[in-house]
């Protein structure tokens, strides 16, 4: 695999839902996306969107868009929306409250009253997820953090995680 990025192009990213799942993840990730620059692939089996899409299930996946998001489980239960993902494993699950949060965040600003849901079939487990004032807060927090760390010129510095091995931006950090 190559350690040189390429820019497909297009603005710096605003903060969205992908931007908050890999900040939780790692912040240099989450700048590099931001700004368009991409590993490049020699090697097909690594991807973007790898950890994301990891954690779905590609086969039965049937993604719902709505509105410019893309979620799993989407439906009405009273005077409310659900909207929710489905993961195999809750390895990842603080990214993908966040960015749940962020979502039903979205939805409010646009006067949706909305909760989310993640599933974890293989764990038997849904975990309800609310936009609580805390969880808000903490939302914003994060929010705040990305602008901050987008905004920079420059990435933060490499830190090994135990996500690096298998990232797409391995050569790029590492070599
Ligand atoms: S290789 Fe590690 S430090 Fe570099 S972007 Fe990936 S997770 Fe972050």
């Amino acid at each position: 695999m190559s350690n040189r990025l390429y820019s497909p192009g297009g603005d710096l990213h605003l903060v969205n839902g992908t931007l908050v799942w890999y900040y939780l993840i790692c912040r240099r990730e989450a700048w590099l996306m931001a700004h368009n620059l991409e590993p490049e692939q020699e090697n097909e089996s690594i991807e973007m969107g790898r950890f994301l899409h990891d954690t779905a299930y590609p086969k039965e996946r049937k993604e719902i868009l709505f509105g410019h998001m893309k979620v799993d489980v989407l439906r009405r239960e009273g005077d409310k929306w659900v909207i929710g993902e489905v993961k195999k494993s809750s390895r990842f699950q603080q990214s993908a409250t966040m960015q749940l949060l962020f979502y039903i965040r979205e939805l409010r600003k646009a006067g949706i009253d909305a909760e989310g849901e993640l599933q974890f079939p293989e764990e038997k487990r849904k975990v309800s997820v609310q936009l609580t004032p805390r969880a808000e807060e903490e939302l914003e927090n994060v929010i705040r953090e990305i602008e901050k760390i987008i905004e920079s010129k420059t990435p933060p510095s490499a830190e090994w995680c135990r996500y690096c091995q298998t990232c797409a931006y391995s050569d790029f950090c590492w070599a």
